[in-house]
């Protein structure tokens, strides 16, 4: 499958609390085999999945067994642990979407597991021309505001913007902004983006001015208060040190592939397969960032 990892970047590792952002497909299953991703781990973090096109079958090690297609979210909260799989069911011809993370606050990240699944806003926005739809998957936008829980102050949105169309979103001017074109051009304020660019907006603004070209836009709008906290990211783990990331994957090593014990830190997933075996730690230690 073609998946582009946008977030992190050489010039930045996170907007807002927004930590990590793949953009994959679309890709036809009968061409790559869809999305199969057997159990894995995660802590520190929540998991957004939203899908352009396609169908995902989500399991979880807190008993969540959950389809999400286009315009629905899957949301999983990590906490202090949880195992998941996705794999893209029989009912999807093609596969589309994001894959994102959101770093949890320290006082939040060790905290128990749990899912949600959410049916977003979706509101009109007045343009000079055709219509712009934009969906709040999280956070607030528009006047609407997404049922989903998080735990800093955060915004995700899908906009969908005619051709040939100029409109002004109201932004919260406290928010640094990222914005991911799936399609077509969009001028956002002074900057032009093309497909798949990640276009960043600090914070100090109060809308952002879009202008689409000869061909309609998809993107995801990112955005919150710039992340204060430095973060250690390795494999599917954040943590604060080495130290602790090491602990994760002892752990993971030990209760679910080794088949130690169902009760440890991140549960047992019911999916038919193996679990994904943690990669070898490097030589060198890992160091916090951002
Ligand atoms: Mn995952």
């Amino acid at each position: 499958m073609t998946v582009r990892r946008t977030l992190p970047n050489r010039e930045r590792m996170t907007i807002g609390a927004w930590c990590f952002l793949d953009h994959f497909g679309p890709n036809r299953i009968t061409e790559t085999g869809g999305m199969s991703v057997a159990p894995h781990p995660h802590t520190g973090l929540q998991t957004v999945s939203w899908l352009f096109n396609g169908e995902i079958e989500h399991r979880d090690s807190v008993g969540s067994h959950q389809l999400v297609a286009p315009g629905q979210l899957n949301l999983m909260t990590a906490g202090a642990g949880i195992a998941h799989s996705e794999v893209s069911t029989a009912q999807s011809d093609w596969v589309h979407g994001v894959q994102l993370w959101v770093a949890l606050p320290d006082e939040h990240r060790h905290a128990s597991p749990f899912f949600e699944h959410v049916l977003p806003p979706r509101v009109r926005v007045a343009t000079d021309g055709d219509d712009a739809t934009v969906t709040v998957f999280v956070g607030q936008l528009c006047g609407a505001s997404s049922p989903a829980t998080v735990f800093s102050p955060l915004v995700g949105a899908e906009l969908l913007i005619s051709a040939g169309t100029q409109l002004r979103l109201p932004i919260d001017a406290r928010f640094e902004h990222g914005l991911l074109i799936d399609r077509g051009t969009l001028q956002v304020n002074d900057e032009l983006g093309e497909k798949s660019d990640l276009v960043y907006v600090p914070p100090g603004q109060t809308e952002l001015v879009l202008s689409s070209a000869d061909e309609p836009v998809r993107a995801i709008l990112l955005g919150g208060t710039p992340f204060e906290e430095k973060l250690v990211m390795w494999w599917n783990f954040i943590g604060r040190t080495h130290d602790e990331i090491v602990e994760f994957r002892d752990a993971w090593q030990h209760d679910v592939i080794d088949g130690t014990s169902e009760q440890g830190r991140f549960g047992h997933v019911d999916f038919d397969g193996s679990a994904i075996p943690a990669p070898e730690m490097p030589k060198v230690r890992l160091r916090a960032r951002g």
